[in-house]
């Protein structure tokens, strides 16, 4: 997996290379570490900005807050989840790119720059990226079913019909709010512990 994700690497820097985006300029982009990861089941991958570029600080404003912000660092270690590389190479390449693009200056959130570079690679070299992606889509289209697990924490059955259904956290006052939504009955909690799978069709 490790090779596989070495070599897919390789050809996205090739292929940015032949449109004028050179991901081995340290001046400009820094130093790039790749590797996978298995902490994620949601993300595709991350890139994490280490040493940043003191030149480049600046404010930014939000209400009242002021928020320090660089554009620059000098080093970034991207991420690509383990379960992205069971999918479709062109999808993979498509998470590889998009980490990437967060290597360059004043692209490490997805405002106008990340789209502005987005854009470009999408028509020059016709791939998808996009800010986030949809893992169900991106599952049909390599061929592979989705499961989606998710761990609920509480079963709530109406006393009077059965009618049943599965919540990841409850209002404190679930009982007295909240009644069948079939009947009108009155409703119980049962708090569970298992994982269930829920098949997304
Ligand atoms: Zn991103
Ligand atoms: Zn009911």
């Amino acid at each position: 997996m490790k090779e596989q994700l070495q070599k897919i690497y390789q050809k996205c820097l090739q292929e940015l290379n032949e449109i004028g985006i050179n991901m081995q300029d340290n001046d400009q982009i820094g130093e790039i570490e790749i590797s996978l990861s298995n902490r994620s089941q949601k993300r595709y991958g991350i890139c994490k900005q280490e040493e940043p570029d003191e030149q480049t600080r600046y404010i930014e404003r939000r209400g009242r807050k002021r928020i320090i912000k660089y554009a620059k660092y000098k080093k970034h270690k991207i991420e690509i989840s383990l379960w992205v590389m069971q999918l479709d190479e062109s999808i993979i390449k498509n998470t590889i790119m998009h980490e990437l693009i967060h290597c360059i200056p004043n692209c490490n959130n997805h405002g106008k720059e990340f789209k502005r570079y987005a854009n470009y690679i999408n028509t020059q070299l016709g791939y998808n990226i996009k800010t986030t992606g949809n893992k169900k889509d991106d599952y049909q289209k390599s061929n592979l079913e989705y499961h989606e697990e998710v761990n609920f924490k509480y079963k709530i059955q109406c006393k009077a019909c059965g009618q049943t259904f599965f919540r990841k956290r409850i209002n404190k006052n679930f009982t007295r709010k909240y009644r069948c939504g079939k009947c009108n009955g009155k409703l119980k909690i049962e708090e569970i512990n298992k994982k269930l799978l829920v098949l997304n069709q």
